[in-house]
């Protein structure tokens, strides 16, 4: 058994169809938890519960490996229907991943309220909501841990973004709170902050520019590892957040960023 413990936890990755939320999902998976993988989009969500139904060491279960839960993040009976689905299949729940997200670009010029209202209500909202659900079945489970994906950007700017930098802000701030309010509970809450990392959402970044592969390349020459980051890299530590292994860590964020943050030119 690994260190990180996670054989027969309940967890719910939200985001769990794509990039860093796919790779969390098998991860946790892998470790022998049960995965309630949360996406808007049906085709990707359902390809990783298959994906996880495939991996080798799943033994027959009197409950499903994986299950998929359709559901848009941001929406309040979407969040409650999340908890309520996780509990029916599974009995409770330990780990909340909050990660689902979106890229938007803009100034504060630029971005129509519609864009600034879509990006804070994914990015930020949706841990608002999903976790007021899913807390009092942490609780009720004696404890656990909530784990949100930040960005490098909570803590440093990027031009032409402020929504989606304003949300990630406050998914740190959040981290902090939500980690007093529920220390007394046995839930720890922590937050990721991952640099560039090679998902569809960067591609989407990518394709953006003038020459999409060059444009990669040349955003991994910023990193001290002279690389942008792999998807199973952000999930590794994720999956050691929410693990008992990180019992007295808490409130607190991390990055995962390759040395970016750390070069002032
Ligand atoms: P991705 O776009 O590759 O995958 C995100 C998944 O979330 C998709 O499957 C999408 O369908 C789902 N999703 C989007 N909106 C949703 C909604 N309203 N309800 C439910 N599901 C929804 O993104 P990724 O790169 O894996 O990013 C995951 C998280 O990591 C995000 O919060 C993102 O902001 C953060 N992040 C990513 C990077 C990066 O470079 N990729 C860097 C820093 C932070």
């Amino acid at each position: 058994m690994s260190f990180l413990n996670l054989e027969g936890k309940v967890a719910i990755v939200t985001g769990g169809g794509a990039g860093i939320g796919r790779a969390v999902s098998l991860g946790l998976a892998r470790e022998g938890a049960q995965v309630a993988v949360v996406d808007w989009s049906v085709e990707n969500g359902r390809a990783v519960v298959k994906e996880i139904e495939r991996l080798d060491q799943n033994k027959p279960l009197d409950m499903p490996a994986a299950i998929f839960i359709q559901a848009d993040v941001s929406k309040d009976a979407d969040a409650s229907r999340i908890a309520a689905e996780t509990v029916a299949a599974f009995g409770r729940v330990d780990i909340l991943c909050n990660n689902a997200g979106i890229q938007t670009y803009g100034t504060v010029e630029t971005t129509s309220e519609e864009t600034w209202d879509k990006t804070l209500g994914v990015n930020l909202k949706s841990i608002f909501l999903v976790s007021k659900y899913v807390v009092p079945h942490l609780k009720e489970a004696g404890g656990g841990a909530i784990v949100n994906t930040a960005s490098v950007q909570s803590i440093a700017a990027l031009p032409n973004s402020a929504a989606y930098v304003a949300s990630k802000g406050g998914v740190t701030s959040l981290t902090q709170e939500m980690g007093l309010d529920l220390g007394k509970f046995g839930i720890r809450v922590n937050a990721v902050m991952p640099g560039s990392i090679r998902t569809p959402m960067l591609e989407y970044s990518a394709s953006q520019e003038p020459d999409p592969r060059a444009a990669m390349r040349e955003w991994g020459k910023l990193y001290a590892r002279g690389r942008i980051g792999e998807a199973d890299e952000v999930a590794n530590l994720i999956m050691f957040l929410a693990s008992p292994a990180a019992s007295f860590i808490t409130a607190s964020a991390y990055l995962v960023d390759g040395g970016l943050s750390a070069r002032l030119f």
